[in-house]
């Protein structure tokens, strides 16, 4: 057990996480400063009420000129980072000369889980993956609710995760979404059980390479006791739980939306099952719940229901608990959400489709298609979406800062399909986009925004992002009635 008090602690990042972790760890004796490059009025009003606290804040630049988020404090012991700072940042730098240790939020609420006195230490389900993320944790979370515990969705989500254990509330079990940021700066976590959805190249710029995404992400097995949950087609979520380091009696469970062999749940005549943790001897499945009980019911949602499945059927939880909990659960907005029916035309906002693997699923799940895309690439490459793509594609809609990367891949493998390249990356082009989408659109299409993209070129975020598309067909629509 780390002794908290009197340690010498620097928080990188005066964002959510970055304050939750200074204050839970001040209030443990430490003595915390933070620091941030940033110096708006957001960051003085938050330093202001951190200071009250006995927390010292350094913002933008130091007397030296030096940035505030680049120098390691004098006498730092250990610095907690927020997920954003790359690792080549040069404050990780500085504390990897001094022999510091770097480690992020989602470490050190690990490491406060149950320090509260008279209090369990709740276990943890855990969930990583390239797609699907959010919303398997909250499947899972919708699923334990039902089997009548007392669970919260936390990690990438929510309330921040050093809040949750080191709170009022008491928990049986958590349902704990992981970024692979997350994941990289977490040694020390062990998860009951856990599940990798898949695995496509995403954040590589942040990584360095593949390989390194991979064996962050792949960390979330590591000292599991119950199950390592893998993806049947996605064999590299199968080679990570080969590569780790489990407990004794651990097993390696796998989802497919085929027929299941033993040891995996799957999908049989419209049913999902489950053949890994069978409970009645007499039978060798046991029937969870039927696809038209997952919300909604696309391929790519299935198999994040019957991961959500596995890990709470590792946990123990009913068959029926699993029917109900899926039944109950309606995915956040921004998530292939249906926007409006204008002209015989259905538009959807898939704004969370930040990357190509996302955007290839969102994709296949409509027949003809109008596509909204561009963005940030953050690396990626478009020659495999734009090929296994081209078939439903009526057209075509680029904006943002990276577009000339897919306009290539589409001009590579799908010459024939129009493409309106806006050579915009201002907020009012979504306006224009979706006018342009819908003059390539015939009845019976889908506009579908599915950017493929991070949206920080042109939105804040990419709820903004999908919140301006959803704008522009409410006026579209408006100009057509
Ligand atoms: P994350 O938290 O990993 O970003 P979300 O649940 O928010 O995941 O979904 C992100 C995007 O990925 C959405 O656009 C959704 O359509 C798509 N998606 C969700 N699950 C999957 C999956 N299993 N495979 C591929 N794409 C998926």
């Amino acid at each position: 057990v780390t002794s908290w008090h009197g340690k010498n602690i620097t928080v990188a990042g005066l964002g959510v996480s970055g304050i939750s972790a200074a204050r839970a760890l001040a209030g443990l004796g430490a003595v915390v400063t933070v620091v941030d490059n940033g110096d708006g009025d957001a960051h003085r009003a938050r330093a202001a009420e951190l200071a009250e606290q006995g927390i010292e804040v350094r913002l933008g630049r130091l007397a030296d000129g030096a940035h505030a988020g680049e120098v390691l404090p004098e006498g730092t012991e250990l610095v907690v980072t927020s997920p954003g700072w790359k690792p080549d940042s040069p404050l990780f730098a500085a504390a990897a000369e001094a022999g510091v240790d770097v480690v992020g939020d989602v470490e050190i609420a690990w490491q406060l889980r149950g320090s509260t006195p008279g209090r369990k230490a709740a276990p943890w389900l855990a969930i990583t993956g390239t797609n699907g993320k959010t919303t398997t944790t909250q499947m899972l979370a919708s699923i334990l609710k039902a089997a009548g515990l007392r669970t919260a969705a936390v990690g990438n989500i929510g309330t921040p995760i050093v809040d949750v254990v080191t709170g009022e509330e008491e928990y049986d079990v958590l349902a704990v979404e992981l970024s692979s940021y997350q994941l990289h700066w977490a040694p020390s976590l062990r998860a009951h059980s856990a599940a990798v959805l898949n695995l496509a190249p995403d954040h590589l710029d942040w990584h360095g390479s593949m390989e390194a995404y991979a064996a962050d992400k792949g960390r979330i097995y590591e000292g599991n006791t119950v199950a390592c949950v893998y993806n049947v087609a996605d064999r590299a979520t199968e080679d990570l739980v080969a590569e780790a380091d489990v407990e004794e009696g651990c097993r390696a469970i796998g989802f497919t939306l085929g027929a299941p062999g033993p040891s995996m749940l799957g999908v049989v005549d419209g049913i999902l099952v489950d053949r890994a943790f069978v409970e009645n001897r007499q039978k060798n499945a046991q029937e969870l719940a039927e696809v038209k009980d997952v919300n909604p019911p696309a391929p790519h949602n299935i198999a994040n229901a019957l991961a959500a499945a596995a890990l709470a059927r590792a946990f123990g939880v009913e068959p029926r608990a699993v029917r109900d909990g899926l039944r109950n659960f309606r995915p956040d907005a921004h998530r292939v959400a249906h926007v409006d029916e204008v002209g015989g035309v259905v538009y959807v906002d898939d704004s969370k489709a930040t990357n190509t693997h996302a955007a290839e699923a969102s994709l296949a799940a409509f027949e003809t298609v109008v596509w909204i895309a561009g963005g940030l690439a953050k690396g990626a490459t478009f020659d495999e979406l734009v090929r296994k793509s081209a078939k439903g594609l009526r057209g075509v809609v680029l904006i943002g800062a990276d577009r000339a990367l897919i306009a290539e891949a589409l001009a590579r493998h799908a010459p024939e399909v129009p493409v309106v390249d806006l050579e915009r990356t201002d907020t009012g082009a979504m306006l224009a986009a979706v006018r342009e989408a819908a003059r390539l659109a015939e009845p019976g299409d889908t506009v579908l925004l599915a950017p493929a993209c991070a949206s920080m070129d042109m939105f804040a975020n990419y709820n903004k992002r999908g919140d301006a598309f959803a704008d522009a067909v409410r006026e579209l629509a408006a100009a057509k009635a």
